[in-house]
């Protein structure tokens, strides 16, 4: 029996299944359920919510989502082995846990969730910054949950909340901060992970705003930042060469100045810049 359910320790259910973890899907795994549950609660209140969660592996952040009360979980995991736990954990809250065995990448789980939705997930690294971005820009706005909290490598958090000016500033915090409120709000060290991963990590908590900060076209938007911080020691006038052939003239309209390097450009003059692009094309 374990602190937060009457299921087994996650040692044992992974020594009863065989689950050794394997790098090429990314399996760190949280086996300290008291920690899951803290990561469940800083995802807010599950109550009356249904959560998506990528990547549950043998079911540390599940049970703790399931414990804190989450309405029902929809669980998308790729590694088949995984099943039998999760279909323990399943029979122990009847009709609160899906799990579908697929790739995150691949599934559109939208029709088999039911609002009000929050994602929370451990995620596993090679596909996280990828999904983050496909949940930060949908055409429409607001999308169809309300919250994501997620684990990432702490370097890779630290972009998500970056000031502008710092180093670590780019495209992550212009797509995050653009429509949502972020804060980390919890660091784990490796030793928190069986197997330790190599880096700390951090859960980053995101709160979809009404509605985004300034006006602009997500995918304009997307492809004026990804060109400006792609080669960002340059002046943004050959960095964003490949926007537009007059883009001294646009960048001026936008109120930047063409020898102004994109780590000092604000997110309200990158919308800017994004609505002169879409005017003029
Ligand atoms: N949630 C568990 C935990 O906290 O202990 C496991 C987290 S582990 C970092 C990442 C999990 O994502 C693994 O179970 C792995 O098999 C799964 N995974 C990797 N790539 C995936 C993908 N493309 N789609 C869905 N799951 C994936």
């Amino acid at each position: 029996m374990s602190a937060i359910d009457d299921l087994p320790p996650l040692r044992e259910v992974i020594a009863t299944h065989d689950l050794s973890a394997r790098k090429s899907l990314g399996q760190n795994f949280l086996l300290d359920l008291n920690l899951t549950a803290r990561i469940a609660r800083a995802a807010g209140d599950l109550t009356g919510h249904d959560v998506l969660e990528i990547g549950p592996g043998p079911g540390g952040l599940t049970r703790g989502l399931l414990a804190m009360g989450a309405r029902r979980v929809l669980a998308v995991e790729k590694d088949p082995r995984c099943l039998p736990a999760l279909q323990q954990i399943a029979e122990a809250y009847p009709g609160r846990l899906d799990v579908v065995i697929g790739d995150a990448m691949a599934i559109d789980p939208l029709n088999q969730l039911t609002g009000p939705v929050r994602i929370c997930a451990n995620l596993p690294y090679n596909v996280g910054t990828e999904l983050l971005v496909r949940w930060l820009t949908p055409p429409e706005w607001p999308p169809y949950w309300t919250s994501l909290t997620l684990m990432f490598q702490r370097e890779v958090a630290q972009r998500i909340v970056a000031p502008p000016g710092s180093k670590a500033y780019g495209r992550l915090a212009l797509l995050a901060q653009w429509r949502c409120d972020a804060r980390v709000v919890l660091e784990l060290p490796p030793q928190a992970f069986t197997p330790p991963p190599k880096v700390s990590s951090a859960v980053v908590h995101l709160q979809a705003l009404p509605e985004p900060r300034f006006p602009a076209r997500a995918a304009t938007l997307s492809r004026v930042v990804a060109a400006a911080f792609n080669q960002r020691r340059k002046m943004l006038r050959s960095a964003l060469k490949p926007i537009s052939p007059d883009i001294d003239a646009l960048l001026l309209q936008a109120g930047i100045s063409p020898t102004d390097r994109a780590e000092t450009v604000s997110l309200e003059a990158f919308c800017a810049l994004s609505r002169v692009v879409d005017a003029q094309s």
